[in-house]
Formats: structure tokens, C-alpha cells, sequence
């Protein structure tokens, strides 16, 4: 018998070099400042100095001020990956953010560039819970189902490459949560009566497909990979123009509408801006909807003492509320959280990652394999290809 893979295990045997993919990050190979450090900042600084325009270093909106501090631009994954991609003199790009911003950086950009995650284990929850099997399985019960050619699959910026490069090679697309409105109508203009396979998030299929779209709630059927034929009646599968992957955010699902409830009956001033990976619930009672950059353009806009509950990361709504004095800004949850895998990334790994690109040695590389990078391109095309409206997420 030959034996069980453990890449389908629900449970890793983790740092046992079973599943190496998995196992990004478990241990970091090599030697880490110490946190307390004092001198953390000046190595930091000279680090990147001595690089000069050897290294260019990219900063997700959610990570630490710490680490924002070092960055040549900062922004959200696409913008970053483009960014980087405009940088072709830079031999290694830096990304601190999260591991598919870095897969999408080396699909950006050139063949000799080397891109550097600092920490392996700044994965993403929302990513991981769309494995290429799974999505895979699901395609074989779509065929079997009889519906798989009418079905465009549309993957979030926030997959992995190798669900990218999934949807590229079935006629699907990469979006962001600035354009998944647009992706969805070229979508469902590819085929008769198409049907769109939504990954990995289901909230933001869902927030796009009703409020945008006009579908109703009715026609969108949540597909659960854990679940025999995805837990969806073959005749709710045939009635259904969305499947929306069983997937969230850990983050942006915190955010509940008992909260926006009850800081409108306290604070009738406040105006609630969310980002759309927030459940329905959240989104139908905010007042603004958009992706990060749109928040942050929606704050910086208003007018001193306007009063913000913002339901996206801590760290972002942390720096808009010191930039912005002027007005107040809540966080729209009770608990302090923060985005774990974003926080991976802190000043020792920073240092560390870039003293030894000055010794010559290149840690943590993110590369994507040939193939994979080919068909995920081709997603990521299909989606600059797209009418109209800025590529954000
Ligand atoms: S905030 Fe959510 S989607 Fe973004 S990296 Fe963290 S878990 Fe992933």
C-alpha cells in the first residue's frame, strides 16, 4: 500500500521535514538579533545603506511601525508587487508583508531579481485555507456535476501562486478588492450563463456579488472543501451563479455588527469604514466600503473632527489615528488584535535579512516555480486587462 501523504493530513507533523512548504519558517536559519537589542535601528539604517540601490525594501500598510520605517514605498500587496516590479535595477527586493505578496513580487518582476520574505512563517490564514488539491477536488466535482465549462474561476490578490496560476490555466483571473466588481462582470460575460467560482474569500465574493452586482443572497452557495461535494445540494449547485469558497480573513471576520450597533446608538456622529473582507453583516451597516488605500484616502479627505470607527488592521488604524490628530479614530472591535502572520515580520528579522544580503548571502528567497509563474502571469493579466479602474486591494 503505498503510504499516506501528509500534505492532505489535517495536522502537520511540523519541523520534521514532512511537508517543507508547510514548514516555511518553523525555524529561522540563522542567527536573530536579539529584541532588546539597543542598537537595533542604527544596524538597521546601515545596513540599508551599505546596500544602497542594491536592495529595495517594500512595507504592507499592516505591518509594524518599526519595520515601515525602512521602507522605500509602502501600500497594499498589488501596489507593492508593482512597486517592485518598476524597480528593475534593485537585485533584491525586500518584502515585509505576508508570503503571497512576496510570490506575487517574484511573478512581478525579473528572473535575476531576488525576493526576500524576513520571516518564512508570515503566511497568510485567509491563503492557506485554498490549497491547490482542494481547489482541485472542487474542479473534478464541478465536472462531475456536469457545470465545470461554465464555471470562471476568481481568485483574491490573497491566494497563494499556485491558485493563481490555477485560474490562468482555466480561463480565470487574479482581482483585488478594489476591482473584484469588474473581474466578476467580465467573469460572467465569458460564458452562457457562467457561474463563478470565487476564491479564497468568501466575504469578499459575497459583498461584491450583492452589493455590487445585484445577485442575491440566494444565488451565492458557500463551498466547503472539508465537506462531501463541498456540502452543497447538486441542485442549490445548479441554481447558484456565485460558489464562494469557504475561506475568510481571521482578521477582518473579528468585526461584528453588535459593535456597529451599539457605537451608533452611543457615537450617532460616527461614520463606520470598513474594508469588504468583513462579513455581510458588518458591511451592509458601514458607511464606506473600500480597500486600504481607499481608507486611508477616505480619512486623510475629511474634515478636522470628523469622528472614524475603522474595521480593518490595528496597525494601519493605529497610524492613521497618530496622522491624523485632527480627527478621531476608534478601532471597530473591543479586543486589541492584530494580524499575527503580518506581525511575523519585526525589527530583528528586518536586520538580520539585511546584513546578510550585505554579506552575500540571500535568506529566506521567495521563489516561484517556471510553470506555476507562467500560468499565474496569466491570471494576474487578465485582471490589468480589465476595464477600467485602478488595481488595488
Ligand atoms: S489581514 Fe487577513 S488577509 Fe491580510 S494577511 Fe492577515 S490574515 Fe491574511
Amino acid at each position: 500500500m503505498a503510504p499516506m501523504s501528509t500534505v492532505d493530513l489535517p495536522l502537520l507533523p511540523l519541523g520534521r521535514g514532512t511537508d517543507l512548504n508547510a514548514e516555511r519558517g518553523v525555524e529561522c536559519p540563522g542567527d536573530l538579533p536579539v529584541p532588546s537589542d539597543p542598537d537595533l535601528v542604527a544596524r538597521a539604517r546601515a545596513a540599508k545603506e551599505a546596500l544602497g540601490d542594491r536592495v529595495f525594501v517594500l512595507g504592507h500598510h499592516y505591518q509594524r511601525d518599526e519595520v515601515i520605517r525602512f521602507a522605500d514605498v509602502t501600500g497594499d500587496s498589488f501596489k507593492l508587487a508593482r512597486d517592485a516590479a518598476a524597480r528593475p535595477g534593485a537585485e533584491y527586493i525586500v518584502f515585509c508583508g505576508v508570503h503571497f505578496m512576496a510570490e506575487s513580487a517574484d511573478i512581478l518582476t525579473s528572473p535575476d531579481q531576488i525576493v526576500v520574505l524576513p520571516d518564512l512563517a508570515a503566511g497568510c490564514s485567509m491563503a492557506d485555507m485554498a490549497r491547490l488539491v482542494q481547489v482541485e477536488d472542487c474542479w473534478d466535482a464541478l465536472a462531475a456535476a456536469g457545470i465545470a465549462e461554465s464555471v470562471v474561476p476568481i481568485t483574491y490578490m490573497n491566494s497563494s501562486a499556485d491558485i493563481k496560476a490555477f485560474c490562468g490555466r482555466h480561463g480565470g483571473a487574479v482581482c483585488t478588492s478594489s476591482n473584484a466588481d469588474v473581474a466578476l462582470e467580465w467573469a460572467f460575460g465569458q460564458v452562457p450563463h457562467a457561474k463563478v467560482l470565487f476564491l479564497p474569500d468568501q466575504h469578499l465574493g459575497r459583498n461584491t456579488a450583492v452589493l455590487k452586482l445585484g445577485l442575491t443572497l440566494d444565488e451565492c452557495v458557500v463551498w466547503d472543501p472539508r465537506r462531501l461535494g463541498g456540502g452543497v445540494a447538486p441542485e442549490e449547485l445548479a441554481a447558484a451563479r456565485m460558489i464562494l469558497w469557504k475561506g475568510h480573513c481571521s482578521v477582518h471576520g473579528r468585526f461584528s455588527p453588535d459593535v456597529v450597533d451599539e457605537l451608533r446608538r452611543k457615537r450617532p456622529e460616527v461614520r463606520v469604514l470598513v474594508h469588504p473582507e468583513c462579513t455581510h453583516d458588518v458591511v451592509t451597516r458601514a458607511d464606506l466600503v473600500g480597500s486600504t488605500e481607499f481608507i486611508i484616502a477616505a480619512v486623510a479627505a475629511a474634515p478636522a473632527g470628523s469622528v472614524w470607527a475603522i474595521g480593518t488592521e490595528l496597525n494601519l488604524v493605529q497610524r492613521l489615528a497618530r496622522e491624523h490628530p485632527e480627527q478621531e479614530i476608534l478601532f471597530l472591535d473591543r479586543s486589541v488584535c492584530y494580524c499575527s502572520t503580518m506581525n511575523r515580520i519585526d525589527l530583528p528579522h528586518l536586520v538580520w535579512a539585511l546584513e546578510s544580503l550585505g554579506d552575500g548571502v540571500v535568506v529566506n528567497r521567495v521563489s516561484v516555480d517556471p510553470d506555476t509563474e507562467h500560468h499565474a502571469r496569466i491570471a494576474l493579466q487578465r485582471m490589468l486587462d480589465l476595464p477600467g479602474r485602478s488595481h488595488r486591494d
